[in-house]
């Protein structure tokens, strides 16, 4: 049975300090720089799809979460509010939306500006019972990637397709194993907000923006304020998990009274399209490291290149490499600690996926010895045809260690 959590331990990938407190990991240097690489490459993804960042803290003032709804309806996943004077209260937020809302707020906006694409990777906070914590897949504090689209009705439908295509080429590239989506529509008992056409129009967006996937509908699993698209995964046990969703709202956007003006100078009300790609960055870890077994793709290996010179009279020149692939964006380690046989062992154990031995015939010749992870070998190569073939393999976010052909 493959863990995370015990994985996490032995890859030096995050800690649970019962100090630090239950469902509050502490992300190490090897799981951070991992993790650094995965926001990188979707703040990248997010940027070339026109989505704007913001940044917004993790905690607000109570009337922000009453006016939102959150207090009201979710009160009980939040933690108790934090009482500053008798007329001032501030609560650690269990969403993003509201200070999203108050960023398409922050002036008029005009149909001109349509979709507006709010996107950050924050903070917020879960107060979860502390009997389902454990490691990175259950936690109190939640580094979200989030976003929320303001468009107008006639733009949802486009907005969800490119939205599913920001996903499949997310999990394409962290290697993770697509499961269908669930489509959660109205179901004959609950309440919802907002008229019956709307919501059928809703449905019927969705549905369309599905089609030609795999899909299922699930009658009574819509949130009360709009219909959403689960994104379904597959974990390394051949269960099936909700990664992220895609969630239609028109509910806050009455709540905050948002508007845009027309272009015959109306004024109109904005659909929310909540979305995120690849869910929180705990739940991804969790579930990359599983579906790994933490062999991660080089392109967010901790260390994705590590230098074992033979003997002390190479270690010179192990620098000096390791210093040209730093600049050259790499992540290298040298290990001079220990006999050869012991160092390549441990870059194994470590899953370091490319392993580069010195000799000294391959200093004499300028050249490199590269092992690949799993354990191949390969002829050495000139240092610089090296440096360019990992780099070339990272810039890529290949899956492989090699390039075709
Ligand atoms: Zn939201």
């Amino acid at each position: 049975m493959i863990d995370h959590r015990r994985l996490g331990r032995e890859l030096d990938l995050f800690v649970s300090d019962p100090l630090a407190g239950a469902g509050l990991p502490i992300w190490l240097p090897a799981g951070a720089a991992a993790r650094h690489a995965v926001e990188e490459y979707v703040r990248e993804l997010e940027r070339r799809s026109g989505h704007q960042h913001v940044y917004s803290p993790p905690l607000g003032k109570r009337e922000l979460f009453e006016l939102s709804g959150h207090l009201g309806y979710f009160a009980d996943d939040m933690f108790p509010p934090m009482r500053l004077s008798a007329d001032d209260e501030v609560v650690l937020r269990p969403a993003l939306c509201p200070h999203h809302a108050l960023v398409f707020r922050a002036r008029g906006r005009s149909s001109r500006e349509l979709p507006l694409r709010i996107a950050e990777l924050g903070g917020m906070y879960r107060s979860e019972r502390s009997g389902v914590l454990g490691g990175l897949s259950r936690v109190r504090a939640i580094s979200l990637n989030d976003a929320h689209t303001f468009c107008a009705p006639d733009q949802v439908g486009a907005e969800v397709v490119e939205i599913l295509r920001l996903i499949r080429a997310a999990q394409a590239a962290l290697g993770v194993r697509p499961a269908g989506f669930r489509l959660s529509v109205r179901g004959p008992a609950g309440r919802y907000v907002g008229d019956d056409a709307q919501w059928s129009y809703a449905e019927n967006l969705l549905r369309g923006a599905l089609d030609g996937a795999e899909y299922v509908e699930v009658p009574g699993e819509a949130a009360f304020y709009g219909p959403k698209i689960d994104i379904q995964i597959v974990d390394a046990a051949g269960r099936e998990s909700t990664i992220s969703t895609i969630q239609l709202d028109f509910d806050k956007p009455e709540r905050f009274d948002l508007s845009y003006t027309d272009s015959d100078g109306s004024r109109r009300r904005p659909v929310m399209v909540h979305r995120s790609l690849v869910g929180s960055m705990e739940r991804l870890f969790a579930y990359l490291i599983e579906v790994h077994e933490g062999a991660f793709p080089a392109w967010y290996a901790p260390v994705q290149l590590a230098l074992l010179p033979v003997g002390d009279e190479q270690a010179g020149a192990a620098a000096e490499l390791a210093r040209r692939a730093l600049d050259a964006g790499l992540r290298v380690e040298v290990d001079v600690a220990g006999s050869l046989g012991a160092r390549v062992r441990d870059a194994a154990r470590r899953r370091i996926p490319y392993l580069g031995v010195l000799g000294s015939r391959e200093v004499a010749d300028g050249r490199l010895a590269l092992r690949l992870r799993g354990g191949r070998a390969l002829d050495p190569m000139p240092v610089a045809d090296v440096l360019a073939l990992i780099s070339g393999q990272v810039a890529a976010r290949a899956a492989d260690l090699l390039p075709p052909g």
